[in-house]
């Protein structure tokens, strides 16, 4: 199914919310033809540590992944960090709304409403709304998970769960673009065993896979999908 994807639209409130959830998807799709865009919907650093090696600003930490993953256009907006809960609906809608208007994806790519973070839960929502169904492009509309946040969230005995119902499979090469894709978020990849450490990335794609008797996976929850 994934061939019919051509244009894809990640949206995720922090950068490297796309490279954590989706990373290595979005090398696949990139090389096979998709035009991919990004849309990240804070950019400060309330909660946390900035940049990787080599880069001074979390802008260009975002717009490094994301040159690293195939990404072609970037959209940063300027909310701020864990902060998200402070914009009104209104105003975190029109913005997924106008990308949406403006990029015309047939495909969006999410955060999910299960994460424990606040921010990440709220831009599922907006993504949710700017493709729901009878406006615009939008054929399908899927979240991802990201460790420390959807794990989390699922431990932390909130009412929803992330139940992955896609599976996309991936090469060596999709899962070391996400690896290098990370690095330039620098100090948010942390020593094994934590979650966010490239073998805890790999871990993860290792036992997606493994559910599909594949090597490698990264797993979505199709919220819709139209045929
Ligand atoms: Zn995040």
């Amino acid at each position: 199914m994934h061939r019919n994807i051509r244009r894809l639209l990640v949206v995720g409130a922090h950068g490297d919310d796309e490279t954590l959830g989706a990373g290595g998807t979005i090398a696949r799709l990139a090389d096979e033809g998709a035009v991919v865009s990004l849309c990240i919907l804070t950019n400060d650093d309330g909660s946390r540590s900035a940049t990787g090696a080599g880069v001074t600003d979390r802008t260009a930490a975002i717009e490094l992944a994301a040159k690293t993953l195939g990404v072609e256009r970037v959209r940063i907006s300027e909310f701020g960090d864990n902060r998200l809960d402070t914009v009104s609906h209104l105003e975190l809608n029109r913005v997924v709304e106008r990308e949406v208007r403006d990029f015309e994806p047939d495909t969006i790519l999410t955060t999910s409403m299960c994460d424990l973070s606040t921010d990440h839960a709220l831009v599922s929502r907006a993504a949710r709304v700017a493709g729901r169904p009878g406006k615009g492009s939008v054929q399908e509309v899927r979240t991802f998970e990201i460790r420390s946040a959807t794990d989390v969230g699922e431990a932390s005995g909130l009412p929803v769960a992330f139940r992955p119902n896609c599976w996309q499979r991936l090469d060596e090469t999709h899962l070391d673009r996400k690896l290098e894709a990370l690095r330039a978020y620098g100090k948010e990849l942390e020593p094994w065993p934590n979650p966010r450490s490239e073998r805890g990335v790999r871990a993860l794609a290792e036992y997606r896979g493994s559910q599909i008797s594949a090597g490698l996976a990264e797993a979505f929850e199709i919220v819709r999908v139209v045929h």
